[in-house]
């Protein structure tokens, strides 16, 4: 059951509509109440994704094993640690 999606504007739950996806094809919502659009990111690359992945990496867990826990290449993984080195 996929969760149900809320703007990230008003809160709104109801009025959101599907408005295309981005480059990175996640999904993006035109909320019909406000009007304005958010992006929902997907579960393999949404930053709660990368931040877990790298909270891993700093523990000390090795790339390959993450890369294998998230089903991604580990160069995904050493780009996610870049990325969110760069964002904190
Ligand atoms: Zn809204």
């Amino acid at each position: 059951m996929q969760k149900k999606a809320i703007c990230i504007h008003c809160d709104e739950t109801k009025s959101l509509v599907k408005n295309g996806r981005t480059l990175s094809h996640n999904q993006r919502m035109l909320c019909k109440s406000c009007g304005k659009t958010f992006v929902i990111e997907s579960k393999r690359n949404g930053i709660i994704t990368k931040a877990f992945a790298v909270y891993q990496y700093l523990k000390g867990i090795a790339v390959c094993q993450i890369a294998d826990q998230f089903d991604v290449d580990r160069h995904t993984v050493n780009a996610w640690v870049k990325q969110i080195d760069v964002e904190i």
